[in-house]
């Protein structure tokens, strides 16, 4: 963002201030729903896209802004009435012909085209050679579609897609019908039943093929899958209900109306920077990553799968709640391992060996990355927020017991299904099932440089902090280390590259669990 002395901003405002991203998302109103259309042209491998946003201000708007960046607005109507708009930095402001009032909705209609190849500070388009898929996280969904671009404004959504026939649009949520033009091309439309936040979005376009299954108590299932890999993936797509079962012993009911896997259509390792990322409902994967046996993947599976709780249904109010997300997913991802007999990389077989291990990088990782809680935009993705939001959770199940811990995971999953929830919420929800205060305990942990001592475990040691050198926090340590690695072994082993946000390199942080 650009200021200059004595000229006002052009928009309502400058973002929501969020502590890791505070550009993000706009203040003076909340995105209600999102009816998007996204129609493929395969010839320019350009995308024309329709946004209807219903906004609900809450408060008189002569203006206001979306979050938007590298899209070719052509048009915007405000309640069918074309309104004034212009982009600055990553805003698109709109002007109507009459203020919005607060309490009464409006609907801004924005026309515009994108192309997924288009180089941009960051992206959240996955070019692939016939379409595309789209990977939002954290801060580049409003590179797919103008938006309210901040996990803490849920909103309904619905997604057409139209693309060439001999090629599938899908989008999140069920199927809401289908239309061919007779032009040769088809539309097919989804709903989400239950709110979204902007960054689990996906849309994508391939060469695909649908496989319907059953999971538990007959919740209907569907990937979607590359076709010409449809079988080769078959194994690993097919672990799906299994994994379900054991995700809702834990964790009740799985929240949504369906869930699958969707691995990209293209064989290019660096079309995206992680393994797979849990787009609501459809979670995203690298497709070599499926191909691989049970015991390499089922992990990582439960991590994505989990997310539907803690990501998707219950999603961080800030992005410096982040641990909330990978922290549970990678705790019961590790638990489903060591359960199953399937050793990590470094030989570990059990959830306290893995945690003894981590704690005595506690210290360094506080050093090198920052406390759980408190993360940077640089370091946001690093292990510390996975798995070290693994051994908070830990410690706390040592402290409390594991049928307090499970009541703490219930409730909380319970009081904020659907919506947002913070750090203080969980510490909150901790002590109020307990019964007993655990706010400084939980602050200690979260928010720290030291490691606290491990309820339980006196004997368990933490190493001294070693200098990290000109290294950068996060991304520096990722790339040179494995799951062999010494001291600094909190980077992805397996998922080295890196995502863009916000102007500053991140690195997914899972591929150690
Ligand atoms: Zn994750």
């Amino acid at each position: 963002m650009l200021l200059f002395a004595g000229v006002p901003s052009a928009g309502a405002a400058d973002g929501l201030g969020d502590p890791v991203f505070p550009a993000l998302g706009n203040t003076g109103y909340r995105a209600l729903a999102y009816d998007l259309a996204f129609d493929y042209r395969a010839e320019s491998r350009t995308v024309d896209g329709t946004a209807v946003v219903t906004v609900l201000p809450d408060r008189t708007l002569a203006r206001l802004e979306l979050d938007a960046l590298g899209l070719t607005v052509r048009a915007v109507r405000v309640d069918g009435r074309p309104a004034a708009f212009a982009t600055h930095d990553e805003k698109l402001t709109v002007t109507p012909d009459g203020p919005l009032r607060p309490g009464t909705t409006s609907e801004l209609t924005v026309e515009y085209t994108a192309d997924p190849r288009a180089p941009l500070p960051h992206t959240g388009w996955v070019p692939t050679p016939n379409g595309f898929a789209v990977a939002g996280q954290p801060a580049s969904a409003h590179t797919v579609f103008p938006c309210n671009d901040h996990p803490s404004d849920k909103a309904r959504f619905a997604i057409a897609v139209t693309a060439p026939d001999g090629l599938l649009g899908v989008a999140n949520g069920d199927s809401a019908g289908t239309e061919h033009h007779g032009d040769g091309r088809t539309t097919r439309r989804y709903v989400s039943r239950e709110p979204m936040a902007t960054e689990l979005v996906q849309v994508s376009v391939g060469d695909y093929t649908v496989r319907e299954r059953t999971g538990p108590h007959g919740l209907p299932l569907r990937d979607v899958v590359p076709t010409a890999r449809a079988a080769e993936l078959e194994p690993a797509l097919a672990l799906t209900p299994g994994q379900l079962a054991w995700a809702e012993e834990h964790l009740g009911p799985f929240p949504f109306e369906t869930y699958g896997i969707m691995p990209a259509d293209t064989d290019d390792p660096d079309a995206f920077g992680f393994t797979g990322l849990e787009t609501q409902t459809l979670t995203l994967y690298k497709p070599d990553f499926l191909r691989r046996p049970e015991a390499e993947i089922g992990s990582h599976m439960m991590h994505e799968l989990v997310h539907s709780w803690f990501g998707d249904s219950v999603t961080p109010a800030r992005w410096s709640d982040l641990w909330i997300n990978e922290g549970h997913a990678d705790f019961y991802g590790l638990m489903y391992r060591y359960e199953r007999g399937w050793p990590d990389g470094w030989g570990h077989t059990t959830l306290v060996d893995r945690m003894r291990h981590l704690y005595g990088l506690g210290d360094q990782w506080r050093h090198d990355s920052g406390p759980v809680a408190a993360p940077t935009a640089a370091n946001l993705f690093d292990s510390q927020r996975y798995t070290g939001g693994a051994l908070v959770l830990f410690a706390l199940r040592e402290k409390v017991g594991a049928d307090l811990f499970d009541r703490i995971e219930r409730t909380f999953l319970g009081e904020h299904r659907y919506g947002n929830a913070t750090t203080e919420d969980y510490v909150r929800t901790a002590s109020e099932v307990s019964g007993e205060d655990l706010g400084g305990f939980l602050d200690d942990w979260l928010y720290g440089l030291r490691t606290p001592p491990m309820p339980g475990h006196p004997d368990w040691t933490v190493e001294p902090v070693e200098p990290v050198g000109a290294a950068p926090f996060g991304t520096a340590a990722s790339g040179a280390s494995g799951p062999h690695g010494t001291s600094r072994t909190h980077g992805t082993a397996g998922s080295s590259g890196a995502a863009r946000a916000g102007g500053v390199a991140v690195t997914r942080g899972s591929g150690t669990l």
